[in-house]
């Protein structure tokens, strides 16, 4: 009687439970905003070759200073100045640092705060031994059957470039902003942003400007890379992971490798990183990391969407499905890569010094200074000295509120913009130079509207980097869409 009244009370339990669960899962509603699809603005084809034209600048950022081409970032501003006269003519140019540029578009009402749209005029590079690897020279600016091929063309003068027609359009068709519009294009993004970016904001905190948005590089249009969604998915970053490079050292006495002693200098050093790699930071899964799958999985099928709506009680599960690809895994936890292991000369000799460098991600919501302490926690061994390394160190940014008005103004554009897609916020894993304009505002997003397929972010920074001109003339519907609906 009694076994009978508990299998009685836990059925209940259970029925409740499943129940609970539909409920939550049928709660679980679409976050995706609804709008009219716009008319496209059919860019001409000489927006093409400006593109083309602007790859053509070998405008290379470099760790040192006066390893610089300047002249190459001076034709640069040249070729802008030229090939978009409305600019010239319309907006005022202050050049900060004499090579990075800040562009002011007045708008009629002073007292509304401006916006910022960014880009960055540097480019990586190219490595001498895969310049054959190209199927075009990455500065040649090929122009090949529906593609703009070269260094920059994703990686993003495209941005730059893209912007400025938006703009060029807008004059021309006699569009007055009531709200102020800046164009910032930094010179050094890809070595830190400090020459550039960083003194374009301190430029404008001086003038105590205080922006409406900015919106950096960072997202794009993706499609096939969330399993379970067939639509492409504009990714708008809402945040991104701090930097913080450790250099760890063990040094031991040497000698004659014939009488050694019990741990060398490599082996103290090895098992320092093995406890290292063997631990792993703290799962955000409540955190901005995830946030990503609030947005889509309303989209997935009932399975996917059952998991998600119920995070409390599955979170565990989920985990462990990210936990498997390394991409999702790093917007989980704070990440920890060795990136340099140097030690040892020759083959009888015991070396002195072993020496190592970890590359941490940091989540945000985490500091630099508490990292530094669990390595030490977790190392715990004296023989071990740990310092910061490097001049690139920096805390993770901000989260911007994926549910302000401001973010709701991209979602709306971007779906009047493209109709097909899905738009969600994410963690963006590397950095962007908007990480140097916090004191500027909280509204910083990062995102590129451009159609970029999987095999896409491998040209990024690597070998036959290319944009589809069909992406490129949608993307600049996107920022005059945007203009409009952020500055009337
Ligand atoms: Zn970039």
């Amino acid at each position: 009687m009694r076994l009978k009244k508990v299998f009685l009370f836990s059925s209940i339990c259970l029925g409740a439970l499943v129940v609970f669960l539909f409920i939550n899962t049928l709660r679980f509603q679409t976050r995706q905003l609804h709008f009219a699809p716009i008319k496209h603005v059919e860019s001409t084809n000489s927006s093409i070759i400006r593109l083309s034209k602007a790859i053509q600048y070998q405008t290379i950022s470099n760790q040192e200073n006066k390893r610089i081409d300047t002249n190459e970032f001076y034709n640069f501003h040249t070729f802008l100045k030229h090939y978009f006269p409305f600019i010239d003519s319309a907006l005022l140019l202050k050049k900060i640092n004499r090579l990075s540029l800040l562009y002011e578009w007045k708008g009629s009402d002073p007292t509304l705060r401006p916006i910022l749209l960014m880009a960055h005029q540097d480019v990586v590079p190219v490595e001498a031994i895969t310049l054959s690897d190209w199927s075009h020279p990455p500065f040649q600016g090929a122009i090949k059957k529906g593609f703009i091929y070269g260094r920059g063309t994703l990686d993003v003068k495209s941005g730059i470039t893209a912007q400025m027609e938006a703009i060029e359009y807008l004059i021309a068709h006699n569009y007055k902003p009531k709200r102020t519009i800046f164009l910032a294009y930094g010179h050094d993004e890809e070595v830190g942003g400090k020459q550039g970016a960083l003194r374009i904001a301190e430029y404008l905190r001086l003038k105590k400007v205080q922006l409406k948005f900015v919106l950096d590089e960072g997202g794009s249009i993706i499609k096939g890379i969330v399993p379970g969604i067939r639509k492409p998915i504009a990714i708008i970053g809402v945040a991104e992971k701090g930097y913080l490079s450790l250099e760890l050292t063990a040094k031991e006495k040497g000698g004659h490798s014939s009488m050694p002693p019990k741990e060398s200098a490599i082996g103290i050093l090895s098992s320092a990183i093995k406890n290292l790699e063997n631990y792993v930071f703290p799962s955000r899964m409540s955190g901005v990391g995830s946030i990503m799958f609030d947005y889509i999985s309303p989209e997935m099928n009932f399975g996917l969407r059952f998991a998600i709506a119920n995070k409390w009680l599955f979170s565990s599960f989920i985990e462990q499905k990210l936990d498997m690809n390394n991409a999702t895994r790093a917007t989980l936890h704070t990440t920890m890569a060795t990136t340099v292991f140097k030690a040892g000369e020759k083959e009888n000799v015991l070396p002195t010094k072993a020496k190592a460098i970890i590359n941490f991600r940091i989540m945000p919501g985490e500091t630099i200074s508490q990292v530094i302490e669990r390595v030490k926690e977790i190392i715990d061994d004296p023989r071990i000295h740990i310092k910061t390394n490097g001049k690139f160190n920096y805390e993770p940014s901000i989260v911007s509120n994926p549910s302000s008005p401001t973010f709701r103004l991209m979602q709306k554009t971007a779906k009047q913009v493209f109709p097909d897609l899905i738009v969600a916020p994410y963690l963006v894993l590397g950095s962007t130079d908007s990480r140097h304009y916090k004191n500027l505002t909280k509204n910083i997003y990062r995102f590129v509207p451009f159609r970029l397929e999987p095999s896409d972010l491998n040209r990024i920074h690597g070998i036959n980097e290319r944009i589809s001109i069909k992406t490129y003339k949608e993307g600049i519907n996107f920022y005059i869409q945007l203009i409009r609906n952020s500055t009337k």
